[in-house]
């Protein structure tokens, strides 16, 4: 056997034979000798079929990612090449004048594991969040410089590649933090658009400075936010609350723990041509403590979005996140009235829809209250879901209407 393979115990290789592309360091048999991080491995099964090229990290508990499945050859640059174009062709229909701001590699979803572009108008974010991904980023920034103008639609004019890798994803992989412009010169603060509403993004923020993948799920709540007062809970930069002020909400407070991203909230809100100014309340405190003080004070509101950030992000913490979900959602619930609608979100991959809806079904029966499903929410069209790898579904929530 050479250097770079690699043999699973009997009865390992079978989800993979299906496509999944995570194995956890038990399933080795063989690990590869001395791997240079470079160089994929080629992964076999017990009885010696071949089951694809894989990423390796002996410092991550995911230890291979598969890039390819079956005998092919080895990953070269132009496999690299097709595979990065196809995934941008897959999201030709979502871009145009009207939707400029979209995930353009989702990671194992689109075969690059561990690789994350968003597209923020005409700048690029990237994100390694591999070991595998992160030695090939100059590979990456070259291909994209390279591919982008001519498989991203119109308008675009690529200014800026940055990156902005996330912090917990690098940490598990055992690789320092990283962020900084890759190429070009980034604009400080400018203006992309989602389903025809303007935003202000700041490439230079925290985080990739969008959340792409409540796209849909904006259009559908703003459908309900005519004639209604809102509460925008984690609102982060206003993505939901922009689009309930463009169609027509009567008030809009905007609740989250961060200065910076409520100031841009506020910027967002007034960029909507609205015919009459409406007014906005900004709340800069903990979504926990602040809902159940304003249930206490009585407050009412007639639509409520909550969109937390990941509470359970490792199955030890799961019983824990299922009290803080029934909390803010029981505590969301006395805000609003027979009628009232809530918007209510979890992007932790570890809890189920069917674990969100029985927390949110404790609150309302704490409540003693009857609500009623209107919506499902799932995670936007940008961040697809492998039929065989279902850790990609990550973003789930249900509009639930308040019967009594
Ligand atoms: N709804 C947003 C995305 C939310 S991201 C959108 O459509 O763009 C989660 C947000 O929760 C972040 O802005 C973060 O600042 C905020 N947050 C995290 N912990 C919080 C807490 N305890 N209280 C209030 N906000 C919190």
């Amino acid at each position: 056997m050479s250097i770079n393979q690699c043999t699973l115990l009997p009865g390992r290789g079978k989800i993979h034979k299906s496509f999944h592309p995570w194995v956890f360091s038990g399933a080795i048999a063989t690990p590869p000798i001395s791997v240079d991080p470079l160089l994929p491995v080629q992964v076999f099964d017990a009885d010696g079929t071949t089951l694809g090229w894989a990423q390796h990290n002996p410092n991550s508990k995911i230890r291979l990612r598969f890039l390819s499945f079956g005998a092919g050859p080895e990953p070269d640059q132009d496999w690299y090449k097709q595979t990065l174009v196809d995934a941008l062709e897959r999201r030709t229909e979502l871009q145009g004048t009207k939707t400029t701001v979209i995930r353009l590699v989702f990671s194992e979803s689109d075969s690059l594991p561990g690789l994350i572009i968003d597209r923020l108008g005409d700048v690029l974010v990237v994100q390694f969040l591999s070991a595998g991904a992160d030695v090939l980023r100059p590979m990456f920034i070259q291909l994209l410089r390279e591919l982008a103008p001519a498989h991203i639609p119109q308008p675009f004019d690529l200014k800026a590649i940055v990156e902005r890798s996330d912090g917990d994803g690098r940490r598990m992989e055992g690789l320092p933090l990283s962020n900084g412009v890759l190429w070009g010169t980034l604009p400080e603060v400018h203006t992309v658009r989602e389903n025809g509403i303007e935003f202000l993004v700041d490439s230079d923020s925290q985080k990739t400075g969008f959340y792409a993948d409540q796209r849909e799920n904006r259009d559908i709540v703003s459908r309900w936010a005519k004639g209604r007062s809102v509460l925008d809970v984690c609102c982060y930069t206003g993505g939901f609350s922009a689009y309930a002020a463009a169609h027509g909400a009567t008030s809009i407070t905007l609740l989250d723990s961060s200065a910076p991203a409520l100031a841009m909230a506020i910027k967002n809100i007034a960029l909507q041509s609205i015919k009459q100014e409406i007014p906005v309340e900004t709340l800069d405190k903990d979504a926990f403590r602040e809902l159940r003080k304003l249930a206490e004070d009585k407050r009412r509101y007639d639509l409520i979005i909550l969109d937390p950030p990941k509470l359970a992000p490792t199955r030890a913490s799961l019983t824990k996140a299922a009290t803080a979900y029934k909390d803010l959602n029981l505590n969301a619930m006395r805000l609003l009235g027979p009628g009232g609608l809530l918007a209510t979100f979890s992007c932790s991959g570890l809890v189920s829809s069917e674990d969100l809806r029985t927390w949110i079904s404790w609150a309302a029966k704490d409540l003693r209250r009857r609500a009623h499903i209107v919506e499902q929410f799932g995670q936007a069209a940008c961040h697809p879901v492998p039929l065989h790898f279902p850790e990609a579904h990550y973003l789930k929530g249900f509009l639930i209407r308040m019967i009594d």
